[in-house]
Parts: C-alpha cells; sequence; structure tokens
C-alpha cells in the first residue's frame, strides 16, 4: 500500500509525507518541527515512524526544522552535496546526511527506487522526485520554473502526481509585489503558473493516472478555484482526481494500491 498527506503546501512552508508498506518518508520539511509533528499526527503517523527526509533545495519554506527533526527522530536527510553546503548543514555537524546525486536513482527502501529529477529553480541543485515502487509511479515536482523535456518524461504516467501551480498571471502582474520578485517568479528559474502546470499535466496523465494534486499555491497570487479551472478546462472531462494542497492543514491521507493494472 502506498500512501501520501501533503503535510503543507506554499510559500510559508512545505513538506509532503509518504508511506510505502512500512517505510514512511517525507519530502522536505519546511514548517517548524512541532508544526511537523503536528499535522502527522493528524493523519496518525508517528513522526519517529519516519525513515527519512528527500529534499528538493535550500529555501527556508522547504528545509525550516529539517535539521531538528532529523535529529530528534533519527531520520537522515537525502540530499545532494550542493544542496546541503547551501542549507548550512554541513555546519551542523550532521551525522544524518546521505548523498545524493541528481539525475542518479537511489533506493532507500527494498523494492523503492527513487530518481531524483533535475528542475530549473534559482536555487544550488533542485530537485523533484519520481518514487518507483511496486510497478507504481509517483511523482512531485514543485519549484520549477519551466517544464523540462526530462521533467514532462519522467512523470508521465504518474499514478499519483503532485505538481506546482503557483501562480495566476494576471493576478501576478496585478499584485503588490516588487517588480524584482514578480520577475523572479516568472523566470525560467522561478515557479510554475496555473497554465503551466495544466500543460504539464496534460502530457502527463495517462490511463494510470488516479490523482493529482496541486501544490504550492501562491496566497497573493492565486486562488484554488482559479487554478483548478484552469487545469480541468485543458484536461476535458476525462480527468482523474484533481485535488488543491493548502497551507493550513494536511490534506487527507491518500491510499492508492500497490497492484500493477493491465
Ligand atoms: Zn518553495
Ligand atoms: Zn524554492
Amino acid at each position: 500500500m502506498i500512501a501520501c498527506s501533503v503535510l503543507a503546501s506554499g510559500s510559508r512552508g512545505n513538506s509532503t509525507y509518504l508511506r510505502f508498506r512500512d517505510h514512511h518518508f517525507l519530502i522536505d520539511c519546511g514548517l517548524s518541527c512541532k508544526a511537523i509533528e503536528a499535522r502527522l499526527s493528524a493523519i496518525g503517523v508517528e513522526p519517529a515512524a519516519i525513515e527519512g527526509i528527500f529534499l528538493t533545495h535550500e529555501h527556508t519554506d522547504h528545509i525550516q526544522s529539517i535539521h531538528t527533526f532529523s535529529r530528534r527522530f533519527g531520520a537522515p536527510i537525502y540530499t545532494t552535496e550542493a544542496t546541503w553546503r547551501a542549507a548550512g548543514l554541513q555546519d551542523k555537524k550532521h551525522e544524518g546526511l546521505i548523498p545524493i546525486v541528481s539525475g542518479k536513482v537511489f533506493s532507500p527502501a527494498a523494492g523503492l527506487d527513487v530518481f531524483p529529477c533535475p528542475v530549473p529553480h534559482d536555487a544550488a541543485d533542485p530537485v523533484g522526485y519520481i518514487f518507483h515502487y511496486e510497478g507504481i509511479r509517483i511523482s512531485q515536482v514543485t519549484d520549477l520554473g519551466y517544464v523540462t523535456e526530462l521533467v514532462a518524461c519522467e512523470v508521465r504516467g504518474s499514478r499519483l502526481l503532485l505538481v506546482e501551480s503557483n501562480h495566476d498571471p494576471q493576478m501576478l502582474k496585478m499584485s503588490q509585489y516588487p517588480w524584482e520578485l514578480k520577475q523572479r517568479i516568472m523566470s525560467r528559474r522561478g515557479h510554475l503558473s496555473n497554465q503551466a502546470a495544466a500543460e504539464l499535466i496534460e502530457k502527463a496523465v495517462t490511463e494510470e493516472t488516479e490523482q493529482i494534486i496541486l501544490t504550492h499555491l501562491s496566497e497573493e497570487n492565486n486562488l484554488p478555484d482559479i487554478a483548478l479551472m484552469t487545469i480541468l478546462q485543458k484536461l476535458g472531462k476525462a480527468v482523474p482526481a484533481v485535488s488543491v494542497a493548502s497551507q493550513r492543514e494536511a490534506t487527507p491521507l491518500i491510499s492508492i494500491n500497490a497492484t500493477v493494472r493491465r
């Protein structure tokens, strides 16, 4: 059984919980340790069960309590060397770092293959994660300025796809953000708009796809209804379940049956 809950998503903190049978993991740890513990407990997961944390990149909304959580619960951090240096983790005398290489598959548990997929973003060595378990593909790609061919190819056929749908371009243009920040968000090392997310999802969906969760929505420059509508309009009628992750609470735990469909 595979299970997933997005514990928090957005510029004030990101963390995703993933379970592959008896193996429990987090992607990122971007809230306080207390908040992560509370949100895990809301979905019935003991923090001590977490076996490892897959780090995407060093921005504060992804690493806030990673060091504390890792030490408190003995969960090692899977990270590329450039990311852990940029995150300042080398100064923490941390023994729980497991180096990974962007673009190179690693196996943190029996039967689980993880591909850290390089993404274009203004960080040292940012990655998304593609999980392969018992014939099923689960993908999370957030914090990317545009969709590379590799990303589009890797996420295609995901049973569960978590994808960034950061902003509505019109809302961003009209917002109070300083021009430099708007430029950064819209740049090729920034964040995906709803339209860009819709194009990626259209390419990614196959008959395997059951669930799509839109993540990292801007609280200033987007609305869940606008993001959802943009995606649903692009996909037409034959769509898998699409939902929106929240900054304020964990999404309900989604379960996926790990049997290969034919
Ligand atoms: Zn972020
Ligand atoms: Zn970022």
